[in-house]
C-alpha cells in the first residue's frame, strides 16, 4: 500500500561518534523534498552511544530522528545495520530514503533496498520530486556521462537513492533546534550474526584529503609523460595544494586512482582548481565544475575545458608550469 508511505528519511552515517558530512548535506536536500511534499524530514541514526548526535541532526534540518543505540552496532556490519534500518522502515513506512554514496552507505542502501524489495538509484547528482505523483526524480549521468538520466521508482516504496558527497549543500545549522526522537531497540543477537569484527587496522599512510583540499592542481595527458606530470606535483607543493588527475593519466599509470577527478573518480569543490593539459571531457568536468575558481591551461584554444574555466590560459603547459612554479616560490616566500 504505497499511500501509507509518507516522509523523507536520511540515513545518518556516523564514524567514531561523528556524523559524516554527506549525511548533513543530504538533510539539506531532504528538507527541500519534505517541504514540497509537506511531510516530516527524519534522520535514521544507528550505532553505539550515538544518541548525543540527535541535536546536531535537528540543527541541520530534521524534524525527527529514528535512533537505535546498541553495542552490537559499534562497528558497521551489513547485516546488523540492515536489520536495524529495516525495523524502522517496515514499521514507519518512509516514502523517500536517501543514503550517502560512501562505501558503507552504498553497501547498506543496496542491502536495505533488496530486503524491502524496492528500487535504488545509485550515485545520484540531482534530486527533485513531482508533487502531484509524489515521485522522486533521481538524476545521474548515464551512457558514459553523455546524458543525464532521471530515474523513477513508480511501483515500490520507499523510493531510494544514494548521493555522492559534496554534490548537495548542507543547511546553515540552526542552533538549539529541537525535534522528536523515536528510539527503538535492536532485535538482533550477536551470536546470530555471520560477521564478527576481530580487529580494525587503520591505514597509517598519510591520508589524501583531495575532497577537502582548498587548492587542487590537476594534470592531464597534455603533460605528455611522467616527467611532465612531475611539474603538477611541484606546483601543488609550492601552493600547499593536492594533486588531481584525469582518468587518462591514471590509466597511463602516472598516478594512483585515488587522485582521479570526475565521474568515475571523486567530486571536488576546492577554492581554486587548476586544470592543466586536461581537455575537459564531460566525465572530468562533472567532478570539478563546482570549484569556486577554475584556472585552465591548454594549448588548444578550443579545448572544452575553457567552457568551464574562470581564467583561461592558452599555451604550452610544459613551458608555463616552470615559470608559475618559480614565480609562486618567490611570491609565497
Ligand atoms: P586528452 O583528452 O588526451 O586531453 C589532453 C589535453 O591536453 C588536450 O586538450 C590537449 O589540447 C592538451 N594539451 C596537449 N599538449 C599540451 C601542452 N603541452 N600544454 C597544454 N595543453 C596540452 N575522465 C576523467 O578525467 N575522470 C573520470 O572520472 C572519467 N570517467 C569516465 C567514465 C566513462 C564511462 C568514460 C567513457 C570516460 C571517462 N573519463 C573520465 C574519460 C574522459 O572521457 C576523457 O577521456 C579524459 O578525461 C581525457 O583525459 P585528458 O584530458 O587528460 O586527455
Amino acid at each position: 500500500m504505497m499511500e501509507n508511505n509518507r516522509g523523507v528519511w536520511v540515513y545518518m552515517e556516523q564514524k567514531e561518534g561523528r556524523i559524516v558530512n554527506v549525511s548533513l548535506e543530504l538533510l539539506g536536500a531532504g528538507r527541500k523534498l519534505a517541504d514540497k511534499l509537506n511531510v516530516p524530514l527524519s534522520g535514521v541514526l544507528l550505532g553505539d552511544k550515538v544518541k548525543h548526535l540527535c541535536p546536531t541532526i535537528f540543527e541541520y534540518g530534521a524534524d525527527e530522528v529514528y535512533v537505535m543505540d546498541d553495542p552490537i552496532l559499534k562497528n558497521y556490519r551489513t547485516e546488523s545495520f540492515m536489520k536495524g534500518v529495516n525495523h524502522f522502515a517496515e514499521k514507519y513506512h518512509p516514502e523517500i530514503f536517501l543514503f550517502g554514496a560512501t562505501p558503507n552507505g552504498k553497501d547498506l542502501a543496496s542491502a536495505v533496498a533488496t530486503d524491502l524489495c524496492t528500487g535504488l538509484t545509485a550515485d545520484t547528482t540531482m534530486l527533485d520530486v513531482e508533487v502531484e505523483t509524489r515521485l522522486l526524480e533521481a538524476s545521474r549521468p548515464a551512457f558514459g556521462g553523455n546524458i543525464m538520466a532521471t530515474i523513477l521508482c513508480k511501483k515500490h516504496r520507499p523510493q531510494m537513492a544514494t548521493v555522492r558527497p559534496k554534490v548537495m549543500k548542507a543547511l546553515q545549522p540552526e542552533m538549539g533546534s529541537k525535534g522528536k526522537i523515536i528510539e527503538e531497540p535492536l532485535d538482533v543477537e550477536e551470536e546470530n550474526l555471520r560477521t564478527k569484527v576481530l580487529e580494525i587496522v587503520k591505514d597509517t599512510k598519510k591520508k589524501l584529503k583531495l575532497d577537502e583540499a582548498d587548492i587542487i592542481v590537476a594534470g592531464g595527458k597534455g603533460l605528455v609523460d611522467e616527467k611532465g606530470f612531475a611539474l603538477i606535483h611541484e606546483l601543488a607543493e609550492v601552493l600547499g595544494g593536492s594533486v588531481g588527475a584525469s582518468r587518462d593519466v591514471v590509466e597511463a599509470g602516472w598516478i594512483g586512482h585515488d587522485h582521479q577527478i570526475g565521474q568515475t573518480g571523486i567530486t571536488v569543490t576546492p577554492k581554486i582548481y587548476f586544470a592543466i593539459g586536461i581537455s575537459g571531457a564531460v566525465q572530468h568536468v562533472v567532478g570539478m565544475k563546482n570549484s569556486e575558481l577554475i584556472i585552465a591551461i591548454n594549448k588548444d584554444a578550443n579545448a572544452p575545458i575553457f567552457d568551464a574555466s574562470t581564467y583561461s590560459v592558452v599555451g604550452d603547459a610544459l613551458e608555463i608550469l616552470p615559470i608559475l612554479i618559480e614565480e609562486f616560490k618567490i611570491a609565497l616566500k
